[in-house]
């Protein structure tokens, strides 16, 4: 289990597998990359810098997400394939610190329902 300070929650990865990626899909969102991160995605992907930018990222003013695919009934990551990451090993940030987001700091528990509902790897009792 991985604790980290201010957090009220503790968050078990082993439960990635079972989940099956819930993170990287459901309601459009932005999953920001900054410029060294544009470049490590780029060099996994063996392609250039400018390719990723024009196939696999959209620019919001200055800053660049990585879009998403529209299904059924969601949207998902364009990395996200089969239930993995395509990108795991230079996934952003953004990917890596999930769930422990500022935004989730100093939260109770009945303040991050949607969060438990979202991730099973998060656990307010231990
Ligand atoms: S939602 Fe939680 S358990 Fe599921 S893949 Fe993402 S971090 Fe792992
Ligand atoms: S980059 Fe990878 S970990 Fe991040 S949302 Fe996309 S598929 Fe998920």
């Amino acid at each position: 289990m991985i604790t980290k300070p201010n957090f009220n929650f503790s968050f078990n990865p082993n439960k990635c597998d079972e989940c099956g990626g819930k993170c990287c899909i459901g309601s459009s969102g932005y999953v920001w990359v900054n410029s060294e991160e544009i470049l490590n995605i780029s060099n996994t992907l063996d392609i250039t810098v400018n390719k990723l930018k024009i196939d696999y990222l959209k620019k919001y003013g200055s800053k660049y997400s990585i879009k998403e695919v529209k299904t059924k009934n969601n949207y998902e990551c364009i990395f996200f394939d089969s239930g993995r990451c395509n990108i795991y090993e230079s996934r952003p940030v953004q990917c890596k610190s999930f769930p422990f987001w500022n935004d989730f700091k100093d939260k109770d528990e009945d303040e991050l329902d949607y969060l438990k509902d979202e991730c099973i790897g998060v656990d307010f009792k231990s």
